[in-house]
């Protein structure tokens, strides 16, 4: 229940994504609509064959799998091709713009510890300003605090959505910043700054990336894959690599096995949680070496990137921390002893 609520927000945040979905449902309903069926079957497959040590996956799309991708992409261009190309106005300029006050119109339960939160852009035909891949600051004074918190978050609507931003915050016990998101009700106001950029991206800038996240660190690579599998003319393979605790933690799940089922050789997920219901065929503990020395394109791989987020223990273990917004710091744990070089590497 509570998952289905969060593939029906986020499908609603993400504008792009859910134009080639229509498309697509004029005809069929893709699988993954069912909350029940399609992304369990999908998640517990894939895993379970990235586990047994299936090779390249890439190359196993079926012919129907092919056709089905070519059709979204003519579909999706030639919509693209109707599109005014007018710059929309940006409500996050950067610069010495300093904060924007926006206000919060609807608040939707994903699950036991995460919220959809929807804030108005100051004027309806505005877009957020954001670039692929950037996120925003967020900041709050509590009333009996000396200083305000500011916290980074990356949008999961689209870029080019007009009128609102929707943030998918997951509340920690005593964290100030997911609190107060979590206390909020519609009608209050935050204030935001950005666009805060992170790793540009541009079609085809990389052949193959790997997307390794942990929880709410699924945020930023959702708005690469976004960038990726709207845009006709990229053709990015991704492997998203995804730890979380249980089932009920593993966020925008409908909206992966989606993009599974519609681009079957550009896109495969594996996930691994920590504490696995019985009949989980996915992996079990923290994401290893193992998992990944499977299913990551190899280190000599041709013009691969690899990107990391999550939790800071996870952090440690797969990629080293960051030492600051700035600098990415060393390269260590798994993906170093796998061979991977720090500028195959970005840290989020
Ligand atoms: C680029 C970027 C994008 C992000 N996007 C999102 C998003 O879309 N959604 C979302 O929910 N979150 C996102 N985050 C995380 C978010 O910025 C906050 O860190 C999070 O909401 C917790 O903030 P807080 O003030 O509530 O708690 P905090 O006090 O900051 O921390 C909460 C808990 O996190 C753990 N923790 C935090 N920092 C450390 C540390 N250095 N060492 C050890 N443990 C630590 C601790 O267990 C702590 O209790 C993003 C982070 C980054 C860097």
């Amino acid at each position: 229940m509570s998952l289905f609520v969060a593939s029906r927000s986020a499908l609603r945040a993400a504008a792009p994504l859910k134009r080639q979905f229509q498309v697509r449902r004029y005809a069929t309903e893709p699988t993954s609509a069912d909350p029940k069926k399609g992304s369990n079957t999908l998640l517990y497959g894939t895993a379970a064959a990235a586990l047994a040590g299936v090779g390249y996956y890439f190359l196993g799309g079926t012919p129907a799998a092919k056709k089905a991708e070519e059709k979204v992409k003519d579909a999706a261009g030639a919509a693209a091709e109707k599109l005014p190309t007018v710059e929309a106005k940006a409500a996050l300029t950067g610069g010495d713009q300093g904060w924007v006050s926006l206000k919060l119109e609807e608040v939707e339960i994903v699950n036991h510890n995460s919220k959809r939160f929807r804030f108005r852009l100051p004027e309806d035909d505005m877009v957020s300003g954001l670039h692929v891949a950037s996120a925003i600051l967020t900041k709050y004074k509590g009333p009996e605090a000396e200083k305000p918190v500011i916290r980074p978050y990356t949008p999961i609507s689209d870029e080019d959505t007009k009128g609102y931003l929707d943030l998918l915050v997951k509340k920690y016990p005593n964290g100030p910043m997911s609190t107060h998101l979590h206390d909020m009700v519609p009608g209050q106001r935050l204030d935001v700054k950005g666009p805060i950029p992170k790793y540009p991206w541009s079609a085809n800038k990389h052949n193959h990336i790997a997307l390794i996240a942990g929880g709410t660190g699924i945020t930023p690579m959702f708005q690469l894959c976004r960038a990726i599998f709207n845009n006709p003319d990229d053709q990015t393979k991704v492997t998203l690599v995804f730890g979380n605790i249980s089932e009920d933690d593993i966020l925008l799940k409908h909206e992966l096995a989606t993009l599974e089922n519609h681009y079957p050789r550009r896109f495969r997920a594996f996930y691994v949680l920590d504490t696995p219901p019985k009949e989980w065929t996915g992996g079990r503990g923290y994401i290893n070496k193992e998992l990944l020395k499977t299913v990551l394109p190899e280190p000599k791989t041709d013009n691969i990137k690899l990107f990391v987020c999550g939790p800071p223990g996870m952090m440690d273990s797969i990629s080293g921390n960051k030492k600051s917004p700035k600098d990415q710091g060393e390269l260590k744990g798994i993906l170093k002893e796998l061979g991977y070089t720090p500028e195959q590497v970005y840290k989020f």
